[in-house]
């Protein structure tokens, strides 16, 4: 069982839009989760292999409880029945009270097939109707998360809620920075990467390896720790209505 869920179409996706909250949970006692629904096969930089030995270090750095690859092909994540039964099965074995996705409109479209697909599992998932077994080929138990929350990547939107992620950002960084083939190393940020291709010249360069990168990764964070009065924040957006039993949880600002 696992409450906070997070499903993405690549690894590193999670660890680059949300890692922070993922953290925040953590050291709140709650179990969190990552399911990738591909291995980022198309990359331009790094292998499969390399990739997976960072996926790892970064699940190692966030104390991931679960962490699955649903080994989809990457730059093909079909809004398939047989697709849409893999991610059911994932659901209902780990049975998410909240569920992170990515929002609908995005750049790459790889993530909104991942957030059709993940919006599709959490309401399907929870129809009894639909029938799904186990890895022992037991049935399983319809589950449906009480909340579903998208987070940012490259196109951004009107927040619907902000999450504080200042306790956490500096082990957020270090998930980020896991993932060294994919981004090159950065002057500003003294960041200290493992893996021999950051850095490379060899390598092409890529979105991701520009120099500012990394810089405006933090930006983003502090742009919206802003908007509470902290030092950094992750942006959410949710279709359903947000609620609250402590209002008082709302304050973020340490000065009005
Ligand atoms: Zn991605």
């Amino acid at each position: 069982m696992i409450d906070l869920l997070a499903i993405a179409a690549h690894p590193d996706d999670v660890e680059l839009a949300c890692a922070g909250t993922m953290l925040m949970a953590k050291r709140d006692g709650k179990r969190t989760g990552i399911v990738d629904l591909t291995e980022g096969e198309l990359s331009t930089r790094g292998t499969v292999a390399s990739r997976r030995g960072e996926t790892e270090a970064a699940s190692k750095i966030l104390g991931l409880d679960y962490r699955a690859n649903l080994g989809m092909p990457d730059g093909n994540i079909e809004l398939s029945q047989e697709n849409l039964h893999k991610l059911i099965v994932q659901i209902r074995k780990l049975r998410p009270t909240i569920i992170l996705a990515p929002s609908k409109y995005e750049r790459h479209p790889d993530h909104e097939s991942a957030a059709e697909l993940a919006h599709r599992a959490w309401f399907y998932g929870g129809l009894a109707k639909i029938e799904t077994v186990d890895e022992n080929g037991e049935p399983q138990a319809p589950h449906r998360a009480l909340m579903m929350l998208h987070f940012m990547q490259s196109y951004t939107f009107e927040p619907r809620i902000i999450m504080d992620v200042t306790p956490v950002f500096e082990e957020r960084m270090r998930a980020i920075e896991a993932y060294g083939s994919q981004f090159i190393q950065p002057k500003s940020h003294g960041a200290h990467f493992t893996s021999e291709i950051a850095g490379d010249k060899t390598q092409p360069e890529t979105y991701l390896t520009q120099a500012s990168f990394f810089d405006w990764n933090r930006a983003r964070a502090s742009f919206y720790g802003m908007m509470i009065g902290t030092q950094y924040a992750e942006p959410f957006w949710a279709q359903e209505a947000l609620g609250t039993k402590d209002l008082f949880s709302l304050v973020t600002k340490k000065v009005a």
